[in-house]
């Protein structure tokens, strides 16, 4: 038996695994079918670097987890499907978890459904400027009322990447975002809008193109909208994702760096992208009752405004934290502090009002 039909087998008998391949031989086509097969996550040669061998290490429990909470999702939604009494959907379901091919194909259509059936929505979290402690901006944040009510953006936009489906789920954030912020920029030119995409979505080309259609379609001035990156080992600063990257920037959209300080944060990624605001992770903001807490935060937000990126601090819900914030200088907050996400409607009334302060 050769290392990868080995590794075929392991995964037969250990679907939950994740297998790391270290070989001294590259046999590109063999490895390459392993790898399509599932067989093989990631390969590598000798000899290897320590510090990549743990990086990867790391990273598959990182992905085990989010798998184990994927897996979690599926079966709440083959139970909740049922007790429905749609025992042909709860079958399906079952069968997801065992066979990811699949699993991929009828999550697809599941998400695809739920985008053409109207059951995805944004919320939108207002951010505030905290010179003029006037609204800057909103982020939009997914939600889906699936059929057994909602799951979490974190949840099944996991699930997403997983199918494949991220890029179509990007496509309709992208257009929502633009159509919502042509409408609500004219009234309020100072207001951006800011989306998550996925590391993954940054490996081709469609959600550039996505953007500079939208932006077209809704003949909206790509300043008024703000990409946000989540900071992960899934972004590879040297490929084609840095490409991406600059090529954004150069359309003019604004690029933030996601829930930096938490997980893998990278310095480098200060230092080699295009990033024009940095968007400080709550479980900074949870550090600050300590000493060491808010000398990290104070130091993080001088570092970002000598770098002259914005600053914005996550996950805000006192008042203690957010004099301190101010006081260390960042620019814009966005939190419970100020309001929770708000459908469209919420967005909508308080801007009908003359959106003097922040929604509520
Ligand atoms: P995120 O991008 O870091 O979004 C901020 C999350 O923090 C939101 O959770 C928001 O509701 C929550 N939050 C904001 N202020 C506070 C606060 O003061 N206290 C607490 N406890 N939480 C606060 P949400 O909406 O559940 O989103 C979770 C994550 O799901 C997002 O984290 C983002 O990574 C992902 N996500 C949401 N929408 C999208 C999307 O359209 N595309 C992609 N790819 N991911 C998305
Ligand atoms: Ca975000
Ligand atoms: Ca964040």
């Amino acid at each position: 038996m050769s290392g990868t039909e080995f590794l075929a087998q392991v995964a037969r008998d250990h679907p939950h695994q994740r297998r790391l391949m270290l070989s001294g031989r590259f046999q590109s086509e063999e490895v390459a079918r392993a790898m399509d097969r599932g067989a093989v996550h990631r390969f590598m040669m000798k000899p290897w670097d320590d510090a990549i061998l743990k990086a990867e290490v790391r990273e598959s429990f990182r992905q085990l987890q989010a798998d184990l909470a994927v897996d979690e999702t599926l079966e709440q939604l083959g139970s909740g499907l049922r007790t429905q009494r749609t025992e042909s959907a709860a079958h399906r379901y079952r069968h997801l978890t065992r066979h990811s091919v699949e699993q991929n194909r009828l999550l697809t259509r599941e998400l695809h459904k739920a985008v053409r059936a109207g059951r995805l929505s944004l919320q939108y979290q207002p951010q505030v400027d905290l010179c003029s402690g006037e609204v800057s901006g909103f982020e939009g944040l997914l939600r889906w009322n699936s059929s057994i009510g909602p799951i979490g953006p974190d949840r099944f936009t996991a699930l997403a990447e997983r199918s494949g489906s991220i890029t179509e789920l990007t496509g309709w954030v992208v257009g929502e975002v633009c159509y919502r912020a042509s409408r609500w920029s004219s009234a309020r030119p100072q207001i951006r809008l800011s989306l998550n995409v996925s590391p993954l979505d940054l490996r081709g080309d469609s959600l550039l193109q996505c953007l500079q259609s939208a932006l077209a379609e809704h003949r909206l001035c790509a300043g008024f909208i703000q990409v946000e990156v989540t900071e992960s080992s899934a972004l590879d600063v040297d490929g084609h994702e840095l490409d991406v990257l600059n090529a954004l920037a150069k359309l003019g959209v604004g690029l933030a760096i996601d829930d930096f300080g938490a997980g893998a944060t990278s310095m480098a990624y200060l230092a080699q992208l295009p990033f024009s605001t940095v968007k400080i992770d709550r479980s900074l903001v949870l550090q600050l009752d300590t000493a060491r807490g808010r000398k990290v935060m104070q130091k993080l937000i001088e570092l970002c405004t000598d770098l002259e990126m914005h600053t914005t601090v996550e996950g805000v819900e006192s008042l203690a934290h957010l004099d301190l914030i101010k006081g260390f200088g960042a620019s814009t907050v966005q939190g419970y502090i100020y309001s929770k996400p708000l459908p469209v409607d919420g967005v909508e009334q308080w801007l009908a009002s003359g959106g003097r302060g922040v929604p509520s």
